[in-house]
């Protein structure tokens, strides 16, 4: 971890130029990478050296984007990937096989929840989705013998609960199993789950970090701080000899870099899901700003959420950034200087008038999308949770009616005027 400021880390980690060489990190559009001599290639399949051979395991430009976004979070590791999906998947996959279990916050991205409760259940691995607001006994009970991690989201998307970071982290090591956050929201900008005793930390960077809604993709960053091998029976893919590289064993000969470095030598090398040159290298510029966009997201999210709260045609508004939010509190002492852009509110019309409204925004778009400079929303219940059923919906937090509004870094006051005539027409 470098001793820069955040701002500077934004703008500063990851490439460092030596003499002569390009000042803007380079895009390495290369699949593969040249040696002098036969013995030198096969070293790095032996993983005896370290060097890139091929960018479906490994890329200079993504490692330099990896290393700027490890040190954001105050990692000792980290890999980007394709997506944030891919992220998730990795992040679980690399400690669980089939037969094994996690927990999982009920409170999580749509496209997650899909991914835990339903694909990673057909490779044999179940999860069991626990409230957010579970009392320590149950969950405490909720834990097997085969439980191999706990997961959540520091600020999910889109019910927007702040995550109990110590109570999980504290049930999780008291189990011996690590605990892995999906960071995407606040960003490492407004909080740094490694300090609240975080494990692991996926992103989609698709979102904030990108931050202009060009570049798909993810990033996972280790904390270095769970400890493997005092839980070696639990976790042998980490601590027993890996037969497709000669028996290397992780742990022994990577230290902590092991999880990282088992994910990108294993799972990347079968699986392929790596982030192209091209993106990492749009996902740095997006990083350059961060620091300047994330506050400027949160301080146009809580104006607007602000103007809502006091119209007459609004039944209700949800963001951590009011008081009086059942969050406030938590957020106060988990991301103190700000949550993130994204608010939700509901119309006293229901559901009807919630889409009508936004068919009547101008400015503000109708999009998939989240977390991004431009204005936008969405309708979870009729767009990404549209698979879910009336009781998955109200255990992810998602109301009917409920519209997500990703507040851009436009001037408030043109957000609010096109959210004024919008409302007017309903
Ligand atoms: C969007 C999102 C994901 C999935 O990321 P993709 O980059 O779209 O694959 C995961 N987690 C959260 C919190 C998200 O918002």
């Amino acid at each position: 971890m470098s001793d820069f400021k955040m701002e500077t880390k934004c703008v500063q980690s990851g490439w460092t130029p030596k003499n002569g060489e390009s000042r803007v990190l380079p895009i390495y559009q290369s699949t593969t990478f040249k040696y002098d001599t036969s013995d030198q290639m096969g070293r790095l399949f032996d993983l005896e050296d370290s060097g890139y051979f091929y960018t479906r395991l490994q890329n200079p430009t993504n490692d330099a984007v990896a290393a700027k976004i490890c040190d954001l979070e105050g990692g000792v590791a980290a890999m980007l990937t394709s997506s944030g999906q891919a992220a998730n998947f990795y992040a679980i996959i690399n400690i669980a096989e089939a037969g094994d279990h996690i927990i999982c916050v009920s409170a999580i991205y749509g496209g997650t929840y899909n991914l835990y409760a339903h694909t990673i259940k057909k490779l044999g691995i179940e999860a069991t989705f626990v409230d957010p607001e579970v009392s320590r006994e149950d969950l405490e009970a909720a834990f097997q013998d085969n439980t191999k991690a706990v997961f959540g989201e520091s600020i999910s998307n889109p019910s927007l609960v702040v995550l109990d970071f110590e109570k999980f982290a504290d049930a999780a090591h008291s189990h011996g199993v690590p605990f892995i956050v999906d960071n995407t929201f606040p960003t490492p900008i407004n909080c740094r789950p490694f300090e609240w005793g975080v494990d692991i930390v996926t992103h989609s960077t698709t979102k904030y970090m990108d931050g202009h809604a060009t570049c798909v993709g993810g990033a996972i960053v280790d904390s270095g701080n769970f400890d493997w091998d005092a839980h070696a029976d639990k976790y042998p893919g980490l601590t027993a000899p890996d037969e497709t590289y000669h028996g290397v064993v992780y742990t022994q000969k990577f230290g902590k870099g092991a999880y990282i470095t088992k994910a990108t030598v294993q799972l990347m090398r079968d699986l392929g899901s790596i982030q192209s040159p091209q993106n990492a290298f749009y996902l740095n510029l997006g990083l350059e700003t961060l620091h300047l966009r994330v506050p400027r997201h949160c301080e146009n999210a809580k104006k607007v959420a602000q103007y809502l709260q006091n119209h007459e045609k609004v039944a209700w508004v949800n963001t951590p950034e009011l008081e009086g939010n059942e969050y406030y509190e938590r957020a106060q002492k988990y991301m103190p200087n700000g949550t993130c852009g994204v608010i939700t509110f509901g119309l006293k019309g229901g559901r009807d008038a919630s889409v009508r409204m936004m068919d009547n925004l101008k400015m503000v778009a109708i999009v998939t999308h989240v977390a991004d400079a431009r204005s936008c929303v969405l309708h979870p219940a009729s767009h990404t949770h549209r698979q879910m059923n009336d009781q998955e919906l109200l255990e992810a937090g998602v109301k009917p009616d409920l519209i997500r509004f990703s507040v851009g870094i436009e001037n408030a006051e043109d957000i609010i005027a096109d959210v004024e005539q919008a409302l007017a027409a309903v």
